[in-house]
């Protein structure tokens, strides 16, 4: 199983490097994703990606830094999913063993239990990623433990800040983290989680992919955009009237 996947792999790598990110995808089918991405995309009966997937998600995949800005209900939830699902396959990040790979920020415990319940229905067909929810409501030492075993954490600022500035006494570790995903970050700013989020990235090894995700364009996104994101390619998506 494990010798399959590392040749299914080092294809899919192959085939991302040759990407060209000026093409105009509109199907699934069209992209270099792992079989498991595909065939969850197809049960879950998504086959035509938006406007903002079109644009982000080949640029994520091949590992950009993204600043992406379009209104609610365009479909950005999968413009960061997909490209986390596949930039930790083909690294392998896999298993309770392989550490944290990705970290996706939401503002809202509501907000982070819908991306959780998208990122299970796309991610059930063959994918072994450990996923969970850190946003409280259980206690610290449990979600410590199972977030010692998770390659993919959902989570709302104050809760996970909490965990990482408590990491002396426990197992976990965001040595391992490759992606990071500020979603609705204008809602994270207007809630007043700056600093929060600031201090946070402070714990995050430097050189991760960072995906900014935000329903409005403001200077509060675009400064912490400065602090968060390393040259990222701006995607502004703006529906035809
Ligand atoms: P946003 O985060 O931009 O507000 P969401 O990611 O929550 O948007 O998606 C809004 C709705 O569109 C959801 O119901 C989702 O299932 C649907 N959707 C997203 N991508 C697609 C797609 N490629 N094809 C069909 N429906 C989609
Ligand atoms: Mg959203």
């Amino acid at each position: 199983k494990r010798k399959r996947d590392d040749v299914d792999a080092d294809k899919l790598a192959q085939a991302v490097q040759d990407l060209d990110v000026n093409e105009p995808f509109t199907s699934f089918t069209d992209l270099p994703l792992s079989q498991s991405t595909k065939a969850g995309l197809k049960s879950a009966h998504f086959t035509t990606l938006t406007d903002i997937q079109s644009r982000a998600i080949p640029l994520a995949l091949k590992g950009h830094d993204i600043l992406g800005a379009a209104k609610t209900g365009s479909g950005k939830t999968l413009a960061f999913l997909i490209p986390i699902l596949e930039n930790l396959y083909r690294s392998q990040c896999i298993g309770a063993d392989a550490g944290l790979g990705a970290m996706i920020i939401s503002p809202t415990r509501e907000l982070a239990i819908q991306i959780f319940d998208v990122l299970c229905k796309i991610g059930r067909k063959g994918h072994l990623f450990a996923a969970g929810l850190i946003i409280g409501g259980k206690s610290l030492r449990e979600e410590q433990d199972a977030l010692a075993r998770m390659n993919i954490v959902v989570c709302t600022p104050g809760r996970i800040l909490q965990h990482l500035s408590q990491t002396a006494s426990f197992s976990f570790s965001v040595d391992s983290l490759q992606m990071l995903v500020l979603d609705e970050a204008d809602r994270i700013l207007d809630m007043g989680f700056q600093r929060d989020v600031d201090a946070i990235i402070e714990y995050l090894p430097k050189d991760r992919q960072t995906l900014l995700f935000s329903a409005t364009q403001t200077k509060r996104v675009s400064d912490l955009a400065r602090l968060s994101l390393q040259d990222p390619e701006y995607i502004s998506v703006h529906e035809a009237a």
